[in-house]
């Protein structure tokens, strides 16, 4: 940079300068101030009209005839790897390693950017390496995070515990929401093994890293209703609204399972309703409607969802107020409403979504990490119709 800004300079000093020694050589102060800056400003121009392949050729140019301009070798590997081209962007990283007399502070950037590069490409074990050897470096923040990022990508949970922990040192940053997610994992783990008091060891630590773990709740409770505790399952899960009322939107279809397991089906519907009362969300509602139909009738139902759609008009609702008047139709109207029920059926199933607040992907399973942007608790519990 500081090359170009010379010749700026540079310029219109020798032009004074040559005019007061009266012997300005003008032919050979254009040629010299050509030389070099004129492709690296077509290659600025370019960047500017978003041409970002002739602004790489021009700087391309530029490294080849300055091989001393390091910070654009560094400017370019980060444009490589932004436009996926990983290749490039390792080759102009490694090249810059293989430097002789690269001072010790670029030799260091050099190998977090290349670290990067291969986290990007997906060669985690070369990552992993890399970002290691950093550890013990002023870079050592830096090569944390992305290790951290590399163990969650490997889902080595008892690693990803570990470096979290000490980044937390690093950066002062409290990580334990996130480490609290690690313990569940392990805790599914030890589930899907068959092995249900680790499982259970590992949600308590969830618990005592992160009080307010809902995951480690309702994990709890799918354990205990696994076990057949189903008392010990609705206790679990009841926490879950003493933590955030919204995620309660992913309780009460198993609530209502373990009520009806214990033949106490219509006690359940009973603690529903006042849950709508407090929550009276989408999710909660179609699980009471469903409750309600089953225990008190198509009449019941018919009611809660006019209501319902009254206080909160959507397409979902629409459906179970449809389904509910199908029941009690006459045979003649049935045929009707059978076909608008299944119409909006599909319509609100297909855009009923879970979504993520960060990066706005949509799914219809709820993520407690986003596959898309790879943040946790990023979705909101509750599903919402939007566009499809
Ligand atoms: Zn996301």
């Amino acid at each position: 940079m500081e090359f170009e800004i010379w010749w700026l300079l540079a310029f219109p000093l020798f032009f004074v300068l040559g005019w007061l020694a009266a012997r300005v050589d003008i032919k050979q102060v254009v040629t010299e101030s050509r030389a070099l800056p004129n492709s690296y400003f077509r290659g600025l121009n370019f960047l500017l009209n978003e041409q970002p392949d002739k602004a790489i050729e021009a700087f391309l140019e530029v490294v080849k005839l300055e091989p001393e301009t390091i910070d654009l070798h560094f400017a370019l590997g980060a444009l490589f790897r932004r436009r996926g081209e990983l290749d490039r962007a390792i080759r102009m990283h490694e090249n810059l390693l293989e430097r002789e007399g690269l001072a010790e502070e670029q030799r260091l950037r050099a190998q977090g950017e290349l670290g990067q590069d291969y986290l990007k490409a997906g060669l985690l074990d070369r990552a992993e390496q890399v970002f290691g050897k950093l550890l013990e470096t002023p870079q050592h923040g830096l090569a944390r995070t992305y290790l951290l990022e590399i163990y969650v990508q490997e889902k080595d949970w008892q690693k990803a515990i570990d470096a979290a922990r000490e980044l937390e040192k690093d950066t002062s940053k409290p990580l334990n929401a996130d480490i609290a997610h690690f313990y569940c994992e392990l805790a599914l783990l030890d589930a899907a093994r068959g092995q249900p008091e680790a499982a259970a060891a590992h949600l308590q630590q969830a618990l005592a890293t992160n009080r307010q773990s809902v995951r480690a709740n309702l994990m709890a409770g799918d354990l205990d209703a696994a076990a057949g505790q189903h008392k010990a399952a609705i206790a679990d899960w009841r926490l879950v609204e003493t933590q955030s009322t919204v995620h309660m939107a992913l309780v009460v279809e198993r609530v209502l399972g373990s009520y009806r397991q214990l033949g106490r089906l219509q006690e359940g519907v009973q603690w529903l309703r006042a849950l709508y009362a407090r929550q009276p969300s989408q999710d909660v509602f179609s699980a009471l409607y469903l409750a309600v139909s089953e225990t008190e009738g198509a009449a019941a139902a018919t009611q809660l969802a006019r209501e319902e759609l009254r206080r909160n008009p959507s397409l979902r609702t629409l459906d179970r107020l449809l389904e509910a008047q199908l029941v009690n139709a006459e045979p003649g109207e049935r045929e009707l409403l059978q076909v608008e029920k299944s119409l909006v059926a599909a319509h609100s199933q297909r855009m009923m979504r879970y979504q993520c607040d960060s990066c706005g992907f949509k799914a219809k399973q709820f993520f407690w990490r986003c596959p898309a942007c790879g943040r946790w608790d990023s979705f909101d519990p509750e599903r919402h119709e939007g566009e499809s």
